[in-house]
């Protein structure tokens, strides 16, 4: 029998995993990437689940090559009122595997090494042909296929097929997002120290900032064990009026401990991206023969650092069902059927966090372990994360089942 054919829209995370997990379950897998370059350079840190990681590298998915930087502890600062030197907050126990995102989408194109992969190659409409079967078109001609995975990112065009009324809804604030060679923050030893164990979460009023070390690339002085660059995010509103791209400096001066500050500042113009921040959520992920991965299925607020997570676990359900199911249809509304409720999942806790953690700033300065323990449980409302090990108490496994639907009876009760 013929071996089924995919073609895949779009060649980052989600198409590169995709295009590995087709490959695995036996199809014949091309992908159509529009930007002619490498894309390596596109973007900072990752973090994923370290089960997650564990899962990729046993199942051929990720090599173990790919350099990593581990950390066990969440760390949660805030500057000392009326100062400018930082007080702790809280500690808990948050394993993380932070990747360096051009690493982790080398190691999936190097996996997908077999499937045709077509740089520069832009997709101008899917159709279908006499038979049902999904048509792609390119500048090159047509090219049938028996499914078409749109793994075409946020603005994915395959998504506007399944859900033609659906746009992104934008959040009241922004996300700067950085990565700065240790060079930079050398001055700083012990902050430094710190991230070499644990990831930092930086309370200020109106937003907060996320940082942690990842793998260096090769053009930051290699991918040794040791060279690791220093990635942020950071989340507010910048005023009316001001240019947003450099207004993190600012806010950093004026909110941020000095050293923080100062990490910032050091990091210079260059090493941040402001970027908006908006979710949206197909509300069906496949309708056979088309299939949507990663943000083109969904785009949560990256509160939940799950966005490449979620496009590595479609992939994951993708070559499951493809195995499991002898008919495709019924394989693709499997993963309909997951994958639509765990991304619905993660783009309402997406928005819960950002209410927390942006919009309604607790007032950081008066808050203990106890109290960020209690507040975050309330944020969380019984879901489970892999950001946060609750779930560990109940001996129930974190990591990838972070977009698991909340269990019942551990909501608002789980918060006294
Ligand atoms: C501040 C921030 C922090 C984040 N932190 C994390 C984190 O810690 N953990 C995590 O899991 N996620 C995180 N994310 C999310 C993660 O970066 C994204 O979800 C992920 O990279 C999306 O991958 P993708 O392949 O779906 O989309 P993209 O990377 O956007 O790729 C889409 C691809 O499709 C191609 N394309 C588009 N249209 C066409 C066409 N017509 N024809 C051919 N090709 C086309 C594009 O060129 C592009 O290469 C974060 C995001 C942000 C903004």
């Amino acid at each position: 029998m013929a071996a089924l054919r995919i073609g895949v829209i779009g060649g980052s995370i989600a198409g590169c995993a995709a295009a590995v997990a087709g490959s695995r379950a036996g199809a014949d897998v091309t992908v159509y990437e529009r930007s002619q370059a490498e894309l390596q350079d596109r973007g900072f840190g990752i973090v994923i689940p370290p089960q997650l990681h564990a899962e990729l590298l046993g199942s051929g998915y990720l090599d173990a090559a790919m350099p990593t930087a581990p950390v066990g502890t969440r760390v949660w600062l805030t500057r000392q009122p009326g100062g400018r030197s930082v007080r702790e907050l809280a500690r808990q126990p948050s394993p993380v595997t932070p990747c360096n995102w051009g690493l982790l989408w080398r190691s999936l194109r190097a996996s997908a090494g077999a499937v045709r992969y077509l740089r520069g190659q832009p997709v101008t409409s899917v159709g279908r042909d006499g038979v049902g079967r999904a048509v792609i078109t390119t500048a090159r001609g047509e090219e049938p296929y028996d499914v078409v995975v749109g793994a075409d990112g946020h603005a994915s065009a395959t998504r506007r097929l399944l859900a033609p009324g659906l746009r992104p809804e934008p959040a009241p604030y922004t996300v700067w997002r950085g990565a700065i060679p240790l060079g930079a923050p050398a001055g700083r030893p012990r902050e430094l120290e710190l991230l070499r164990d644990a990831w930092v979460t930086l309370g200020f009023p109106g937003g907060h900032g996320i940082f942690y070390l990842i793998p260096g690339g090769p053009r930051d002085g290699g991918t040794g064990p040791g060279n690791r660059l220093l990635a942020y995010a950071i989340y507010g509103r910048a005023p009316e009026g001001a240019e947003p791209g450099p207004y993190v400096h600012e806010l950093a001066k004026e909110h941020f401990p000095a050293a923080w500050a100062d990490i910032v500042a050091r990091g210079g113009r260059r090493a941040a991206v402001c970027h908006p921040v908006a979710d949206a959520q197909a509300p069906r992920v496949a309708r056979p023969p088309l299939l949507l991965a990663g943000d083109a299925a969904g785009v949560t607020r990256p509160h939940t650092a799950t966005g490449a997570v979620k496009a590595l676990q479609d992939a994951l359900c993708l070559e499951r069902v493809l195995r499991e199911e002898p008919d495709v249809s019924a394989a693709l509304e499997r993963y309909a059927d997951e994958r639509t409720a765990a991304g619905a999942h993660l783009v309402e806790l997406g928005r819960r966090m950002g209410r927390a953690l942006v919009e309604e700033t607790p007032d950081w300065p008066t808050m203990g372990q106890g109290e960020v323990d209690a507040w975050y449980r309330g944020v969380l409302a019984g879901t489970r994360h892999y950001l946060y090990e609750e779930a560990r108490e109940t001996g129930e496994p974190v990591g990838s089942a972070s977009s698991a639907p909340p269990r019942p009876g551990t909501g608002a009760s789980a918060v006294r």
